[in-house]
């Protein structure tokens, strides 16, 4: 899909020297990534490369992020703040976003457990890893995950009843688990059932 932003002239450079901070989140798991700077040529560049492009305030230039190292930020959307002075940048990152190899310049910004999940097995999906259980799923038939669903679904809800709460949270994760995976297998995500879950207004 094509990246959506608000166009330059609805944000208001006359702050900070016609430099505006930029948020960047995971698109997929929403974990803050890192913040940069902005001005009006980065924000251009970054629109017409599709990677996330700041203004450099030590290298005094514009700095499209990982042009050495190769861990770019795919952009996927731009929104300004209240005010027009900050930008929020939703992006997907191809690598470690920080120098120190970490996904974030925060050490432990959270993320969606689930997101991440559902991310992990989509690689899963994608790179078939050998010894991998998930590899096992998806290389069998489609029917064997949805047995396997309908299990952890009869032994969750019996622990619902009849067990501990560490059986019933241990069968949820399987559930959960199982329950990606057959979407997955049917080229679905999360994604678009939380989409389902936020048009019924939940
Ligand atoms: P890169 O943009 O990933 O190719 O990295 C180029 C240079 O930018 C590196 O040598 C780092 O010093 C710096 N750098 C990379 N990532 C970050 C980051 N997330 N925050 C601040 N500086 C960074
Ligand atoms: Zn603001
Ligand atoms: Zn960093
Ligand atoms: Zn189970």
């Amino acid at each position: 899909a094509t990246p959506t932003a608000p166009d330059a002239d609805a944000l208001d450079w006359s702050k900070g020297d016609g430099l505006l901070p930029a948020v960047v989140q995971d698109a997929a798991t929403l974990r803050v990534l890192m913040l940069g700077y902005m001005d009006r040529a980065a924000y251009a560049e970054t629109l017409r490369c599709g990677h996330v492009t700041f203004f450099s305030r030590s290298k005094h230039r514009l700095w499209t992020k990982g042009e050495q190292s190769g861990h770019t930020l795919q952009l996927v959307s731009m929104e300004a703040d209240c005010d027009a002075d900050t930008i929020l940048v939703l992006a997907h990152p191809r690598g470690p976003t920080c120098h120190l190899q970490r996904p974030s310049c925060f050490p432990t910004a959270p993320a969606g457990v689930l997101a991440e999940l559902d991310a992990l097995i989509a690689s899963r999906e994608r790179e078939r890893p050998e010894g991998s259980y998930t590899t096992r799923l998806f290389d069998g038939e489609i029917r064997r995950i949805a047995q396997k669903v309908g299990e952890e679904g009869v032994e969750t809800a019996l622990a619902g009843v009849v067990q501990g709460d560490a059986e019933l949270l241990g069968e949820s994760a399987d559930l959960l688990y199982h329950l990606i995976v057959l979407l997955r297998a049917r080229g679905l995500s999360l994604a678009d059932v939380e989409r389902v879950l936020t048009a019924r207004g939940g």
